[in-house]
Formats: structure tokens, sequence, C-alpha cells
């Protein structure tokens, strides 16, 4: 639609920058240029690895495993599980990851034998640095915060969610990687766990590097950005299975596009002529801006393109004014990415 006359404008250029600032996740609402989500197919079974999911031991072979310098994997594959050998050292995933979802199965020996951490005592190590800590903790006191699931040395589990000793016990943890800036500790790494399905770790954010008696400083590892996935021989002979990780996007997409690159400034008069009713929706001019009320209700601040086009300062969508030789609005055309495109005639 094009407007019936010139109406006096201030034109200004205001930067995108300004206005796209205003925007917590940088996208307008409902945008439909936003990107869709990725499709990932479930696992079939529940814990079944999803379509994305690297995995890294389904039961049959230690081929994505190696020891830490190298050389294969030691430990030995029992009834589908791969059990740690007493004294064969850690092993590793060839893979290394960052920011990541990952699930591990694990159960630790049926036979009890030892107490507090010589008790099934093992480990998940998110980038070879982060342990999440593996245990029999069932009736078996310990210091918290070397409990199974405690971010070892750091963080006591929210709960203690463990199985009896010989069941098989799940850990679904989620993973962001420290951040550093000009070599300094910006973010640290945050850690989501659930044992058995419960909540025993919400974001934990870790001090630096686990470790026992003492955590390292971030400052040992300012370079690294990706690590493997490792489990800790800690001489007891603990059972994994089922253990798949999916690498995780590490910041949300920006819109391509910049909002709003050229916004102008309505004269009061002019922006008071577009005040009224048009069907449903109302325009009132608040506080030197126009305001769009959508269904009477909802308040959408405007932004003036032109004298007549406007955008919608955090929503996706567009309004254009028919105005006659006074610059009165007398209709709108209204397309919201939401709702669709409408247009209405003015009620008053
Ligand atoms: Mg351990």
């Amino acid at each position: 639609m094009r407007p019936a006359c010139t109406v006096l404008l201030v034109v200004v250029f205001m930067g995108n920058s300004i206005v796209t600032a205003q925007l917590a996740s940088g996208w307008k609402a409902h945008d439909l240029n936003r990107p869709a989500p990725m499709v990932v197919t479930p696992g079939q079974e529940c814990g079944g690895a999803p379509s994305d999911a690297v995995v890294l031991f389904d039961g049959t072979d230690l081929a994505q495993w190696q020891v830490p310098d190298g050389g294969d994997a030691k430990w030995r594959i029992v009834d589908g599980a791969m059990e740690s050998v007493p004294n064969s050292g850690f092993v590793e995933s060839r893979e290394e990851f960052g920011d990541c979802q990952v699930h591990v199965e694990f159960a630790t020996p049926t036979t009890v034998q030892g107490d507090g951490q010589g008790r099934g005592n093992s480990g998940v190590f998110l980038m070879g640095e982060f342990e999440v800590q593996v245990l029999d903790s069932f009736e078996n006191l310990t210091y918290s915060d070397g409990s199974a699931g405690s971010i070892y040395g750091q963080y006591p589990p929210l709960v203690n969610a463990s199985k009896k000793p010989g069941q098989w016990q799940t850990y679904d943890i989620i993973f962001r990687r420290p951040r550093f800036e000009d070599e300094k500790l910006s973010t640290p790494a945050r850690m989501t766990v659930l044992h058995n399905g419960v909540l025993i770790q919400d974001g934990s954010e870790a001090y630096g590097p686990t470790n026992w008696i003492v955590h390292h400083e971030y400052e040992s590892i300012k370079d690294k950005t990706r690590g493997s996935l490792r489990l800790q021989d800690h001489g007891n002979p603990v059972r994994y299975r089922n253990i798949w990780v999916r690498p995780l996007v590490e910041a949300r997409s920006k819109p391509e596009l910049a909002y709003d690159t050229v916004t102008i400034a309505l004269h009061q008069d002019t922006a008071e002529k577009l005040v009224g009713k048009y069907g449903r929706h109302r325009v009132e001019f608040i506080e030197g801006k126009l305001v769009l009320f959508f269904d009477g209700n909802t308040p959408l601040e405007m932004i003036a393109h032109t004298a007549t086009e406007f955008g919608f300062k955090k929503s996706a969508g567009r309004l254009e004014f028919e105005v006659d030789d006074d610059g009165m609005g007398t209709a709108i055309e209204l397309n919201l990415d939401a709702a669709g495109m409408q247009t209405a005639k003015r009620k008053n």
C-alpha cells in the first residue's frame, strides 16, 4: 500500500546494533527466517544412541578407545560390556570433544570388596579433565565430594541415586567446556548430570580440572578446547556399556541479515494521525512511541521504516498503514510471522 500524501519526516539513521542489542537472543520473536532445529532421530530403546551421536562403545570392541599415550586400550570385553582391568590404566576415546552430551551405563562389581573410595571406583572424565565420579555409593559412606555422581573433590551430588552393586546404572551428562579470553578464564566448565534419571548436578561450575585432594587451576588447560572422554581404572573391575556422545553446538545462531537497518523518527502529529482502532487491533501513541495492541491486548512497540511502514521492536513482522490526504490512517495491512497476514479498516 502506498501513502496517499507526503508527510513530514525527520529522518534519523540509527545503527542496527542499537536495535539488535535490545534483543536477548539476537532474534525477533517468531521470525520465520530463524533456522529450524536439525532433525535428530531418538534411539529406538530408552538410552539408545540418537542418530547424531558418536557411538564410542556398542558392546563389540574397543576400536574407539586407546590408552592416554595412544596405544591400544587394555580393558577387556565381558558379556557386551567393557571392564576396567586393574592396573591397566585409564582408557580414553580416540575422538575428542568440547561441549557435548554424554550417555554412559556402568555397573560396579556385584561382589562387594573394600569400602569408601576403594569400592567400585572409576570415573568419567569430560575433556579428559573433569571427573564425574563413579563409585559404589550404595550404603557406602565416603567423603561427599567423592561419592557417586560428584564432580570429584568439588561438588557432591544433589542426592544419592545409586543402585545396588552389580546393577546397571546410567549417567547422562551435559558438559559445557570452559572458555578463555586473552588466556584468562571467562566461563568455567559447567556440568549437569542425571544419575539413573535423577538430577544430581545442576549446572555445576568446576573450580578447575578435578584431582585428588586439590584441584588443578584452569591455567593448566587454557589452550585446550577439546579432549577425550576418559574412563578411570582405579583398581576395581567396573563395567561400562552403551557409551555415546553428542557434540553440542557451542553458540546459538544469530540472524544473517540485520534487522531495521534504517529507521526514522516521526513527528508527534504525524504519528498521532495513525492512532485508532483497526478491526480487532488498536494503535496508540505512548511516551513518544507508536504501539500496536494486537487483538487489543498484546503491546508491540513499532519501529518506523517510512511514514507508513513499520516493523516491531521485538517481534518479527511488519505493519503498513493506508492513509488519506491528511495523513490519517484509514486501514492497516498487518503481517506477523506468528499470525500471518490480515487487513483491517479503521473503526474511528
Ligand atoms: Mg574415580
